[in-house]
């Protein structure tokens, strides 16, 4: 799967979408194209002429621009006829039913009402952990810069940051993740009429690949609240609470996906075989 250009296939599918901190950005066709995308749209920007300064090169390097991508796409009035409204597409209202009723489904799911549960209470307690949080801020300030005192305040400020972050990130990713991998595993189970077995394979594999970046997350987030708990005693009980939600998940992810953990993510996993 890898290429000679060194994209590694498919990487992005189960990752954790943590770019910044990601060790595969070059390897990565998803990241790359962003990033071209980024600089074009940078570069567009720095160039906009000022509308009717026509005695400014700016102006005329817009306009021979539009006319690169007039020639190539034809003109812009002529192209809203070949877009479809969304009026004229007709929906299956079989197949609509049955996007409803797995999405409920899903919804219904212990796993993924625990998924939700977890990032509701998480983002209470994002919330909720403020003034402990500012009290804490405001004691490593004050020791700073103590005579005879070693410890590195810097380096405890920068803990609890990347804690804190470490949660928030991974609090909407466990749920949405969680929700793909069980709708993965019904549609699986109970696949649409005229569903061939290659596809309905492929959906019981989505589901253990999203399952097992939700292992990885939560392993991630329960790391992160241990350290939390020791940082903020007055916490306790709020971050057990969590800590119980998050080992319930994990075990049921393994009981429901056993396949998750032997899944090979991309990339992260190690580097895939090559196809040709
Ligand atoms: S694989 Fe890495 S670079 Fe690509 S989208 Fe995921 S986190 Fe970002």
């Amino acid at each position: 799967m890898t290429k000679a250009n060194g994209y590694i296939s498919g990487i992005y599918n189960y990752c954790d979408y943590w770019c910044e901190r990601c060790a595969f950005t070059n390897r990565c066709r998803n990241f790359v194209t962003d990033r071209e995308l980024e600089l074009e749209m940078a570069a567009a920007d720095a160039t906009k002429p000022e509308p009717d300064d026509v005695t400014n090169v700016d102006f005329w390097n817009h306009i021979a621009r539009k006319v690169h991508e007039t020639a190539a796409f034809g003109k812009a009035e002529d192209w809203h006829d070949s877009i479809p409204d969304a009026d004229d597409f007709e929906i299956d209202p079989d197949w609509y039913a049955r996007e409803e009723a797995t999405s409920a489904a899903v919804r219904s799911y212990p796993l993924v009402r625990l998924a939700y549960d977890y990032r509701a209470r998480t983002a209470q307690w994002l919330k909720a952990a403020d003034s402990d949080l500012k009290e804490i801020a405001r004691s490593l300030l004050d020791a700073a810069g103590c005579q005879f005192d070693n410890n590195d305040y810097e380096a405890q400020a920068r803990e609890i940051g990347e804690m804190l972050e470490v949660v928030s990130w991974y609090h909407t990713l466990i749920a949405s993740k969680t929700a793909r991998a069980m709708r993965g595993l019904l549609e699986h189970a109970t696949p649409d009429p005229g569903l061939s077995p290659m596809i309905a394979g492929f959906r019981l594999e989505d589901a253990n690949g999203s399952a097992k970046l939700v292992l990885m997350s939560i392993e991630r987030s329960i790391g992160a609240w241990l350290r939390l708990r020791e940082i903020l005693p007055g916490q306790e009980d709020s971050i057990l609470g969590l800590l119980a939600l998050l080992d319930r998940m994990q075990r049921g992810v393994h009981a429901a996906l056993p396949g998750a953990k032997a899944f090979f993510r991309p990339g992260f996993d190690g580097e895939p075989p090559e196809d040709d």
